[in-house]
């Protein structure tokens, strides 16, 4: 199968708003990789503005108080002097960002969003560099309309927010591969949840494809595609572009041959190891031309 089973293009949810120009790459990446879609890096992807999250949608995912504080300026995780209100207007569009590419890939069998800092946000509160958990956010959404939804994680950190708000939920699936145990969770059923960490590169793929067994029978997956598991992205030495390439695309060949709607967040992706920011968007691109191929 390729993009022309697809009768419409790859929508990508992406706006100005996502972008704020400072030092954390949750918030600065997007708008580089939007610049190599505009540039004709990705042919035939759409760019698409979403709309803002909404109050009461955060309140399904996250404690009034929690919600309140952030709307209210308070993100205690985060250096005092991070905080603005671009940043919360960056916040709440790479939030409903997730709503919007779930209903766009439940009409048209895919989509993503350019979205960032999700998935260790939890019930409660924000956590490296993630405020609002727009995966759970997705995952509600498309419960409206189907029976079980996954979210597979392989970005290099543990998704321990979205296990908080979801593992009890009996009609959500977790897969997370990680290269390090940051916010790592604990499953509660071994039929819905899986958490492995890898050690070893040669292991990595393998146990990708292991975890896909927790997510046979789902009807949409969400897909938290991290590119900091890249040795030079902040991930694990060994883990290089040939790893990350073919990862794409079997993440891609699972859902399509399932005919199962997919998404994607781009998660984490850094310089910490010496890649510039253009070249930590570049890792990105690969998830979308996967999407688009
Ligand atoms: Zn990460």
């Amino acid at each position: 199968m390729n993009s022309s089973t697809f009768k419409h293009p790859l929508r990508v949810f992406y706006s100005d708003d996502y972008a704020v120009d400072e030092k954390l790459e949750t918030v600065s990446k997007s708008k580089l990789l939007a610049k190599m879609i505009t540039d004709g890096k990705a042919p035939g992807v759409e760019l698409v503005a979403p709309k803002l999250a909404m109050e009461e949608e955060l309140l399904l995912i996250h404690s009034p108080a929690y919600v309140k504080s952030v709307l209210n300026g308070k993100l205690k995780y985060l250096a005092a002097g991070f905080w603005s209100k671009e940043l919360l207007k960056s916040i709440l569009a790479t939030t409903g960002g997730m709503r919007d590419a779930t209903i766009e890939a439940l009409r048209n069998g895919r989509s993503g969003s350019f979205s960032s800092g999700l998935h260790h946000a939890n019930t409660n509160n924000g956590k490296g560099l993630c405020t609002f958990n727009g995966l759970a956010l997705a995952a509600l959404v498309a419960l409206e309309k189907v029976g079980e939804v996954g979210i597979l994680d392989l970005d290099a950190h543990c998704g321990g927010g979205t296990a908080d708000i979801l593992k009890k939920n009996k009609r959500v699936r977790l897969a997370d591969v990680s290269v390090c145990s940051y916010d790592a969770w604990k499953p509660l059923a071994k039929s819905r949840h899986f958490l492995e960490i890898v050690d070893q590169p040669r292991d990595y793929l393998a146990t990708v494809r292991k975890a896909f067994k927790t997510l046979e029978g789902v009807e949409f997956l969400i897909y938290n595609a991290g590119m900091d598991t890249h040795e030079k992205a902040g991930g694990s030495a060994g883990i290089t572009l040939d790893i990350i390439q073919e990862r794409e695309a079997l993440v891609v060949e699972w859902a399509r041959e399932r005919n199962v709607p997919i998404i994607f967040a781009l998660a984490g992706g850094y310089m910490w190891s010496g890649l510039t920011l253009k070249e930590v968007a570049e890792l990105h691109l690969e998830t979308v031309r996967a999407f688009n191929s």
